[in-house]
């Protein structure tokens, strides 16, 4: 089994991430969704690890009890490269003190691979996680959500790139200096600021991917016409089954973000994805203003007892998968699942990381080649991040 790996490991990096996502051996007998998960490069864009340990400690190298998120969990899903989020609350953008909190949770991912270097290493590039496939460790790439701690400088993109980051968000549930988002009412700039019109460019000279999850509709088909390589959505589902809701992206915003060659990496939580979920907060929310209370976990305990939770379920998250694919092929979809950042909303079987196995399994039982789950679950993202890559490096060469 090593040595499979190795020879993939060494075959990825010497070629290119397209060519790498077919390295399957179609001759053989079909493989099983296991096998598929331990062989196959998992690339999850955004877990919340950095933000839940940096609230409520927990040592991740081994089982924990809280979480959706371990090393022995993430082994046994067969996850490789998670995109861990480094979360700045949108209240930073008033208070101050975003950029500090950014290289906090960057420090502690750090703190993370010193403490346990032979379960993690961090990812710069493409290439570090082709080579660092197949050696036990995990992967841990960079995403920063909410483009908050650049404070409007173009010397701290440097400084964040430099420190890892491989994407920002470019902003979160309020409209910052940067660009409107979708949950805010307020639209302070109809989409793009001046200064977030400049940071895109500079994101695309750099070599940073640019996530237009939780953006408002004006501020994506901004970045999209701006961008010069395809963009992510790191974590968002389909508004299509889920009305309304501008989180989500619509069939239009799909076409758009595939015709510039992107990838919406789907976002697992139920609220996300079901109709039903997505409205159970507004009707919890109604509940407390009726009985005159105030809208916290104790009140929640109480409001699921009476309601129970709508759990979505692993077949909701393979329509959303599915939806992609009719639309505009299977080039532009993936997993960003969301983990250690929804609380207890997570879809029955897709739990936690050690459940890539169990989409996989529904994959192939809806009849997708295994070259197609590979796509899925990273082709799709590497092939966006190597062209962001080179796109960069010839930037650089002039
Ligand atoms: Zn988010």
């Amino acid at each position: 089994m090593q040595l499979r790996f190795r020879r993939l490991a060494l075959l990825c990096s010497a070629a290119l991430v397209t060519a790498c996502a077919s390295t399957t051996d179609n001759t053989a007998t079909p493989r099983t969704a296991q096998q598929i998960a331990q062989q196959t490069i998992i690339v999850d864009t955004h877990i919340d690890v950095p933000y839940r340990l940096h609230k409520d400690w927990e040592d991740v190298t081994i089982a924990t009890k809280r979480g959706e998120f371990d090393y022995p969990r993430a082994q046994a899903g067969g996850l490789n490269a998670p995109f861990m989020s480094i979360y700045i609350p949108a209240s930073y953008e008033r208070s101050g003190g975003g950029y500090q909190l950014a290289n906090h949770l960057i420090d502690g991912m750090e703190a993370l691979v010193g403490r346990a270097p032979d379960k993690f290493a961090m990812a710069y590039s493409t290439d570090d996680v082709l080579a660092q496939f197949g050696t036990g460790k995990v992967s841990l790439a960079l995403g920063m959500e909410n483009g908050t701690p650049i404070a409007g400088k173009l010397e701290n993109l440097q400084h964040f790139y430099q420190r890892g980051i491989r994407y920002i968000t470019l902003s979160h549930s309020e409209s910052n200096h940067i660009a409107d988002s979708s949950y805010d009412l307020r639209r302070r700039w109809n989409g793009l600021s001046p200064f977030g019109k400049e940071l895109v460019v500079a994101m695309n000279n750099i070599g940073m991917m640019i996530d237009i999850s939780h953006v408002s509709d004006d501020a994506f088909y901004q970045t999209v016409a701006l961008s010069k390589v395809p963009v992510i959505a790191s974590h968002s589902s389909l508004r299509s089954y889920t009305p309304g809701f501008e989180r989500n992206m619509d069939d239009n915003m799909i076409k758009a973000l595939a015709k510039n060659g992107g990838v919406v990496q789907i976002n697992f939580g139920s609220s996300f994805v079901t109709q039903m979920a997505n409205q159970y907060g507004a009707l919890r929310k109604a509940a407390a203003k009726q009985a005159g209370v105030a809208d916290d976990d104790a009140f929640e305990t109480e409001f699921r007892k009476k309601h129970p939770y709508p759990f979505a379920t692993l077949d909701t998250v393979l329509d959303h998968i599915d939806h992609v694919v009719k639309l505009v092929g299977i080039d532009y979809v993936g997993i960003g699942s969301d983990y250690d950042g929804v609380g207890d909303s997570l879809p029955v079987g897709l739990k936690d990381v050690a459940s890539y196995p169990n989409l996989i399994d529904g994959l192939l039982k809806r009849g997708y080649s295994e070259a197609d789950i590979e796509k899925i679950l990273s082709g799709n993202l590497l092939r966006v991040w190597r062209t962001v890559e080179q796109y960069a490096a010839q930037y650089k060469a002039g």
